[in-house]
């Protein structure tokens, strides 16, 4: 069931186009990333979907309704990229506030203990990754049907990045729809179910990270130690072999399709090992520079 859609968005401030043309659907329980490069219309893309900010063309439906229905304030929660509290309010006086907003909000106090917002000091005193904190579990304490998230993790350290990573995982396992905006490969990878790659306002491929990392054309590349000498020519005859190199006593070829298949076959049917065997596949980068010709996100 599609709780989101978004066709042919359309927003423009002045003269500068933020997003051209996006469309894409969202099903119920699935977490759905935007990733893009710095710039490319993602924090505009989900405004309007969260009613922020009113689309100059296409269409947007909520969990069946237009985003700025009122309906929808219960429904989903928001966390945006530098929100911002009164200055002498204490994490839990923010997270009483916002509780008493809604019929049945989540525990504040769990979400609080899950996240790491520290309850007594006051918001101008947070650092960074603690305003960060606060606003994720801002965006939950209402018990959401959807969770739209931008930038989700930016200003946190590794840990507590991949700590957020594992909640989000466990609100998602309560039925919970995330739509996620990131410009991190890993945390695309590792969280969403689909991605859509935004570039420019428009999106430039739209599926599953596996599948994003399958179309690349992105050459795999295997190195091993062979056990005895091995046939160069044989390696070579394969279809799926393009270069074989000697790098001392390491031996690497690189290749598309199914390498790994051609290469251990050819080195089974002449009984050699393949010792200290690295596999370099494509990844979710190779991928994001193929689509937009950049060579990262541009933070
Ligand atoms: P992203 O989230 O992918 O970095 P944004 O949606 O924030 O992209 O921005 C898309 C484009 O719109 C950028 O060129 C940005 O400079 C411009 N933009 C964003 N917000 C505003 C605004 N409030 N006024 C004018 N231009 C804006």
């Amino acid at each position: 069931m599609t709780v989101i859609e978004v066709q042919n968005l359309r927003k423009a401030y002045g003269d500068t186009v933020a997003v051209r043309d996006v469309s894409f659907a969202v099903e119920r329980g699935e977490i759905f990333g935007i990733l893009g490069p710095n710039g490319a219309g993602k924090t505009t893309t989900v405004e309007c979907v969260s009613g922020l900010r009113q689309a100059d063309g296409g269409a947007i439906s909520v969990l069946g309704r237009p985003p700025a229905d009122t309906a929808l304030r219960r429904l989903v929660g928001v966390q945006l990229q530098e929100s911002q509290l009164p200055d002498k309010l204490s994490g839990r006086e923010a997270l009483e506030l916002f509780s008493s907003f809604y019929p049945g909000p989540a525990d504040w106090q769990a979400l609080a203990r899950d996240l790491d917002v520290p309850l007594t000091t006051r918001y101008a005193k947070m650092s960074g990754g603690q305003k960060q904190r606060l606003s994720i579990a801002l965006a939950l304490v209402g018990n959401p049907e959807i969770a739209i998230l931008d930038e989700l993790t930016t200003g946190l350290d590794p840990q507590a990045r991949r700590d957020t990573w594992g909640l989000i995982e466990a609100v998602r396992a309560q039925g919970v729809t995330i739509l996620l905006v990131t410009h991190f490969m890993e945390e695309a990878e590792r969280l969403c179910d689909r991605l859509a790659v935004i570039d420019r306002g428009t999106v430039v491929a739209l599926d599953t990270p596996a599948g994003l990392i399958a179309g690349t054309t992105t050459e795999q590349r295997i190195r091993f130690r062979p056990s005895a000498p091995v046939d160069v020519a044989l390696l070579e005859a394969r279809p799926e072999v393009r270069q074989v190199l000697r790098h001392g006593s390491q031996l690497e070829v690189a290749g598309t399709g199914n390498l790994l298949h051609a290469v251990t076959s050819v080195l089974a049917a002449n009984d050699i090992i393949a010792n200290d065997l690295r596999i370099e596949q494509a990844s979710l980068d190779d991928a994001f520079v193929q689509l937009t010709g950049r060579s990262d996100t541009g933070e």
